[in-house]
């Protein structure tokens, strides 16, 4: 840090990516991205002229994408908001309602604290259960501010019901409730139908993972039209350009080719449980997800050995060091040869290790 740097943030821990290596080609299993490409009208969205229109300035708005996004979720344009990925949306969000404190769990999306630390808001960290699951229970009641939870939860992949996090949204009238859906379309309930029924129940959604968009940074909120009203303040004191013109046309695009999608999600939950039931033979606890990870632990080797002996093989997940989490890696799932490609690797450094 040099002499300039305000001391705020001498102590401030940032957000540690997933590794992005540029030097050789690992099998990337380490950071949620799709194993398959954009939907062919996505690629077919880049055209000459879109890449002109790169002179103008975009619409800071987005209202193409977001009058096609209040048609997909049977909303209105007033409740919707795209934003640069949805972290830039739950960072505003931390701006504009942690102000009195924010809550989310213990084990969770890992920007969470690093926002609330950003923003000077103070966070209340709310354990998981024993089994890693989110109990709604703990969650009622609250002091006043804002409630994140990630549903289905990341790195565990476990998932609330949308009636409980409603109820979390009716026992904490003063909190606004955010549910971070970055990966319900892995066969998770969502909570976009109950928006509007209570004033203080907001969602984000992300184009990065089930619709394979992630470098296009894409994310969108829905929330009652008074809360999108803070976002969006927040968006414009920031950066009023906030999603490129290309990017709005590839979201839009995006929006329309909802079969290829499905598709590709059926494919993706298939080859989890396969996954899933392998990794259970080779004697690892696997936690039922329906996320695009497996949240996977072996008694005989612990997170980070085992990150790094994948890495050695060409292959990367992803470990996290924390005391409840360090046994454990976090495993994307990708298309049905890659997991093979991954456990055939595994057999052979779990048979390696000696008893
Ligand atoms: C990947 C992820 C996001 C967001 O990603 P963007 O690429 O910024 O849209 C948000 N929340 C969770 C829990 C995630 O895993």
């Amino acid at each position: 840090m040099s002499q300039y740097m305000n001391p705020r943030f001498s102590l401030f821990d940032a957000y540690t990516p997933g590794e992005q290596p540029q030097d050789r080609q690992y099998l990337k299993l380490n950071t949620n991205e799709s194993p398959y490409p954009p939907a062919p009208g996505v690629q077919r969205a880049v055209t000459a002229e879109a890449v002109q229109r790169l002179r103008l300035y975009n619409d800071p708005e987005c209202s193409k994408l977001t009058q096609k996004l209040a048609e997909t979720t049977g909303l209105k344009a007033e409740n919707i908001l795209c934003g640069n990925g949805s972290d830039e949306l739950l960072a505003f969000a931390f701006q504009a309602w942690g102000h009195q404190g924010a809550a989310f769990p213990d084990v969770s999306y890992g920007l969470y604290p690093v926002l609330a630390d950003l923003y000077d808001v103070k966070a209340v960290k709310v354990p998981l259960r024993e089994d890693y699951s989110i109990d709604d229970r703990d969650y009622l009641g609250l002091p006043q501010g804002l409630i994140v939870i990630a549903n289905p939860n990341a790195p565990t992949g476990l998932s609330l019901l949308p009636r409980q996090l409603a109820h979390i949204a009716e026992e904490n009238p003063g909190s606004v409730v955010l549910v971070d859906e970055a990966y319900v379309d892995f066969g998770g309930q969502s909570c976009l139908p109950l928006i509007g029924r209570y004033d203080n129940l907001a969602v984000v959604q992300t184009f990065s993972k089930s619709r394979s968009l992630a470098g296009a940074r894409l994310g969108f909120a829905a929330a009652p039209a008074a809360l999108i009203k803070d976002l969006r303040k927040l968006k414009n004191a920031f950066n009023p350009y906030n999603v490129n013109s290309l990017t709005q046309m590839l979201g839009l695009a995006a929006l329309k080719e909802k079969e290829y999608y499905q598709l590709q999600s059926r494919a993706i939950q298939q080859a989890r449980e396969s996954t899933r039931d392998a990794l259970g033979h080779l004697g690892f606890r696997v936690l039922p997800s329906q996320a695009n990870f497996l949240f996977a632990a072996h008694p005989q080797i612990g997170g980070e050995a085992l990150y790094l002996a994948l890495k050695k093989r060409g292959i990367l997940v992803r470990y996290f060091s924390a005391p409840r989490t360090r046994a454990w890696v976090r495993i994307t799932v990708g298309t049905r040869e890659q997991m093979e490609e991954l456990l055939t690797d595994i057999r052979q450094i779990i048979g390696g290790i000696r008893p």
